[in-house]
């Protein structure tokens, strides 16, 4: 499949590789176990805890996708970090994670430090003088995740990478928020790529899944090895359906960001808007950067509306075209309060420090029709506004 560019690899995927009905698409391999051929001689699986023909194909896609050389499908975003750190790191070894990152992946990091079981520094990585801080600590692993959730900071993987080999230090990039189709971390000097699958990769929202893709084979066969005894592999089920997401991958990546483009057009212009969140805007941190290292600017938007909570309850209650909800990378479109959804495991110090106030709403921005989402939008702002005026 190398030759080949990353469209086709996403579609092509196993496409006529079944020997024994000549299958078109590839059909699913359910079983947990496989016979061995005789005495002593497995086959080429044996459990399917340890490999499965479904989930080494979905394995096969990610790392030709993110220019790697192995991978393991985890059975959720979550797990694709835990297995990285299960596999790299010791009670001795710091990991420098950013400040701003997925609120599971800070609880995760934190409680596995208060545990013991390695350190963690939190940082803020777009400023060069904490990097540097950070890094004469002499860091195992620098976990970078960039544009980060939900503030979208985006910080210079390349510059990053380049500063930690000097180190002997190991990069990890959460690469969930773009996809392959839109930054690929490994070509910009990462070792290891980790995804929530559950996101765009599969975009349907009706897989939980994660993984974690690694830059050489040696680093490949640790995080297998280290997938199988911790049992974090995921099932054949969710790689079948996130495979077949991944053939839509491209032009979902590009209609969730046409719509993205009109709805920041939009919001640009609306004035109960106090501070708006995305990489393309030439005022955001870190634009120049994702000019640079994204093929894309990416489909998520967050935004700080004008006024309290009461004016919040109105504008989320009247959308009808943004469900308020967890998650993100769906074909629908979708609504989050960061500080009380996806960002509340990190509690009320954490978030103010990182600048997630109770003001900040993110959108994933879904496949609908455009102007059918800012209708809804323009609806919900009118009746803040009105809220507002009432209040005066
Ligand atoms: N990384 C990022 C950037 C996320 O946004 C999420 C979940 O929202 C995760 C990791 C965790 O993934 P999962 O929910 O599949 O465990």
């Amino acid at each position: 499949m190398t030759q080949f560019k990353s469209k086709t690899i996403a579609v092509r995927t196993g496409i006529e590789s079944d020997t024994q009905y000549g299958s078109v698409v590839p059909p699913i391999c359910l079983s947990t176990n496989f016979g061995f051929s005789s005495f002593g001689h497995p086959n080429k699986y044996d459990y399917s805890r340890s490999g499965n023909p479904t989930r080494s194909l979905l394995e096969k896609t990610l790392y030709k996708l993110e220019h790697g050389e192995g991978a393991v499908i985890t059975n959720s975003g979550m797990s694709a970090l835990n297995l990285l750190v299960s596999a790299m790191v010791g009670p001795d070894d710091l990991i420098v994670a950013p400040m701003d990152c997925y609120g599971g992946s800070y609880r995760l990091l934190n409680s596995r430090a208060k545990k013991r079981d390695f350190k963690v520094l939190f940082i803020d990585q777009t400023s060069p003088k904490e990097v540097e801080l950070a890094l004469a600590q002499m860091p195992k692993l620098i976990l970078l995740e960039t544009p980060s959730n939900p503030l979208l900071r985006v910080v210079d993987i390349t510059e990053i990478c380049g500063l930690a080999k000097k180190i002997g230090a190991l990069v990890a990039v959460d690469n969930t928020f773009l996809s392959p189709i839109y930054q690929t971390p490994i070509t910009l000097g990462a070792d290891f790529v980790i995804h929530s699958t559950t996101k765009y990769l599969n975009g349907h929202s009706d897989v939980i899944g994660g993984v974690v893709i690694s830059e050489t084979k040696e680093l490949a066969n640790e995080i297998v090895w280290w997938g199988n005894c911790i049992g974090a592999t995921g099932t054949a089920f969710d790689s079948y359906l996130t495979l077949r997401g991944i053939r839509t991958l491209h032009p979902r990546m590009k209609l969730h960001e046409e719509n993205t483009k009109r709805i920041l057009a939009y919001l640009k212009k609306q004035p109960l808007i106090k501070t708006l969140y995305h990489p393309i805007l030439a005022s955001h941190i870190g634009h120049s950067i994702a000019e640079r290292q994204q093929q894309g600017y990416g489909c998520m938007i967050s935004f700080e509306l004008v006024g309290s909570s009461p004016q919040l309850e109105v504008f989320i209650n009247e959308l009808k075209l943004f469900s308020l909800a967890e998650s993100l990378g769906g074909v629908e479109s979708l609504i989050c309060h960061p500080a009380t959804m996806t960002h509340r495991a990190m509690g009320a110090e954490a978030l103010r420090n990182v600048g997630i106030s109770q003001n900040l709403l993110r959108l994933s921005v879904g496949l609908e029709d455009a102007d059918d989402l800012i209708q809804d939008l323009d609806h919900a702002f009118k009746l803040v506004q009105s809220n507002l005026s009432k209040i005066e």
